[in-house]
């Protein structure tokens, strides 16, 4: 499909849909390109059976198992955003993840005690890495790594490096919900902030960012309702429960979408404020948080430009 010398590319990846946008008419390249990222899916998949994520999860317990490149260092870079002090992200969330089922078949809120049992082997200081062998070991039997929270935005640099080496210089890749762009001859990419819990095409705002990653974590993306009460996919790995604070979206501008993924995670367990203040320490990494009672919220500015679309959301800018 091609609009004002855009074309674009869609298929089904990942359980998430997948848009490539290119300036040239290329179908073996966007066809390369999903290739490419089906490789990675068959690697860091715990959704199906084999995968060598899946390969290490089985040997929980058991043994190490040698790994390729690439996942050694996703989970290496997992693990080292797992054991930042108070992190609300966890490698090890498998088995919660696995428990509550959210966005499958049969999610139900699980009793507090299967909840608790799981807790206890959910630890990210359990697993184990060989830099020398490429090895992960998980030391105790039933644990298992759950990659969900980080993976889309490694592959979203891994697509960038590959255009780039491909000569592409203007290029967009949207994993759903990790968002990278390569230039853009015609100025900026513009790139919408949904409205939570509206129609899919329902937005906040809008944001224009050249050669940056954007990364959004919401709880209207998977989440089921019981008990009268939204259960979320995003959850707190010292509770075992969906994270439950003032957020109803995170989005992270930064130059890679491996950063965006592991800070909408962090933003999430940190909260507005002490999310801000966290961001404060780290210039190249921004954020626009949206809250249940309808705030909007800019941590800074300094990447993108951001343009809000609905009235009923009242806008506070952190910069200024
Ligand atoms: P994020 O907020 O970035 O991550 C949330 C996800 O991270 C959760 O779904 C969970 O998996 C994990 N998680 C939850 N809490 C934490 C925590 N505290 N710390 C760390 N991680 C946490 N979906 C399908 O429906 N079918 C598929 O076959 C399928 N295959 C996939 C294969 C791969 C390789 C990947 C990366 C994803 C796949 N998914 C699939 C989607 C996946 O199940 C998650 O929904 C998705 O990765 C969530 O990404 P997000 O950016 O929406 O949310
Ligand atoms: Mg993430």
């Amino acid at each position: 499909m091609s609009d004002n010398r855009v074309w674009s590319y869609s298929t089904v990846l990942m359980g998430s849909p997948v848009l490539l946008k290119l300036f040239s008419h290329d179908e073996a390249l966007a066809s390369r390109v999903f290739s490419l990222i089906k490789k990675y899916e068959d690697l860091f998949t715990v959704n199906r059976a084999q995968s060598q994520v899946m390969e290490i999860n089985h040997a929980a317990g058991q043994q190490s198992v040698v790994v390729s490149r690439p996942v050694y260092e996703l989970i290496k870079c997992a693990k080292a955003a797992s054991m930042v002090r108070d992190s609300a992200f966890n490698l090890a969330i498998g088995p919660l993840v696995k428990l509550w089922r959210i966005g499958f078949k049969g999610d139900s809120v699980p009793g507090a005690q299967d909840i608790a049992a799981r807790l206890r082997i959910t630890r990210p200081q359990d697993v184990v890495l060989d830099d020398a062998a490429h090895s992960v070991f998980l030391t105790q039997p039933g644990m298992e790594i759950d990659l969900g929270a980080i993976a889309k935005g490694f592959i979203a640099d891994r697509v960038r490096d590959y255009l780039h080496q491909q000569g592409v210089s203007d290029g967009l890749i949207n994993l759903g919900g990790n968002v990278q762009t390569l230039g853009n001859p015609q100025g900026q990419w513009t790139i919408g902030v949904k409205k939570p819990f509206a129609d899919a095409d329902a937005l906040v705002g809008s944001i224009e960012v050249a050669n940056k990653s954007v990364v959004t974590s919401g709880t209207y993306e998977r989440y089921f309702e019981q008990d009268g009460k939204r259960w979320h996919h995003i959850l707190d790995p010292r509770s075992g429960y969906p994270l439950d604070n003032e957020l109803d979206s995170v989005t992270i501008i930064s130059a890679d979408s491996l950063d965006g993924d592991i800070w909408t995670t962090l933003i999430f367990g940190l909260g507005v404020e002490k999310g801000c203040a966290a961001l404060r320490q780290h210039e190249d990494i921004e954020a626009i948080f949206v809250t249940k009672n309808r705030d909007i919220i800019l941590s800074s500015q300094r990447q993108f430009r951001f343009t809000q679309c609905d009235d009923s959301y009242h806008l506070i800018d952190c910069t200024v």
